[in-house]
């Protein structure tokens, strides 16, 4: 079902192997039930957009100031020049608690449905936290512009601290491009590819 639906509404799902993923939605989601029902998006619920913890800020904040010192050097800025982004670091424009929140707590809704209920990006990123480390849902999706949601491997990765924070480093560079140059993983040949594209510019010897 979640299939057909996907195919009807012109749902394109692009799903990043390891480190995250992008929805593009072209049409209104309608309900499955009689007589259809038009969605109109956002699906809020109670907390759409959840707050960085204190100390989730400080991961955040860490990795993104390591993303924009990664793309100071004319390497890793130009890691995507043959893709038509001329800048990593002109995209990379994300700031937290203002485009970047918890995707574990939020209640914002996704345009499908499981089991007659509404599929959140909390219930999403929760089933599927062991490859889906952070995604960005459009703006047809949030109200509010392209926004990233974080999962749970962002904060606890399992890493030394310092690979920890090479890794988180990648991961906002790998999403901005999704959330600020609107390109998807499929234009790099997929999400790895994308990452690999970006690592080998920018942070060469890191394993993620
Ligand atoms: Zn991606």
């Amino acid at each position: 079902m979640l299939l057909v639906v996907k195919i009807l509404f012109s749902i394109f799902f692009y799903l990043l192997l390891v480190s995250g993923f992008i929805l593009n939605v072209n049409a209104q989601d309608l309900s499955l039930h009689k007589p259809q029902t038009v969605i109109k998006y956002p699906v809020n619920g109670s907390s759409p957009f959840p707050l960085l913890t204190t100390e989730q800020l400080g991961k955040v904040t860490e990795a993104l100031t390591l993303a924009k010192e990664l793309t100071k050097d004319c390497d890793c800025d130009k890691a995507l020049q043959s893709y038509g982004i001329n800048s990593l670091a002109e995209i990379l424009i994300l700031e937290p608690n203002v485009n970047i929140f918890d995707g574990r707590k939020s209640t914002l809704g996704l345009p499908w449905l499981i089991n007659g209920e509404r599929e959140t990006v909390n219930s999403y990123f929760v089933k599927n936290q062991d490859w889906l480390w952070a995604g960005v849902i459009q703006s047809a999706f949030t109200g509010k512009g392209n926004i990233l949601f974080l999962n749970s491997y962002f904060f606890n990765p399992n890493k030394n601290v310092t690979v920890a924070i090479q890794q988180r480093a990648i991961i906002l560079i790998h999403e901005s491009v999704h959330q600020y140059a609107n390109k998807n993983d499929k234009y790099f040949g997929g999400s790895q590819r994308l990452t690999k594209l970006i690592i080998n510019a920018c942070l060469p010897n890191l394993k993620m």
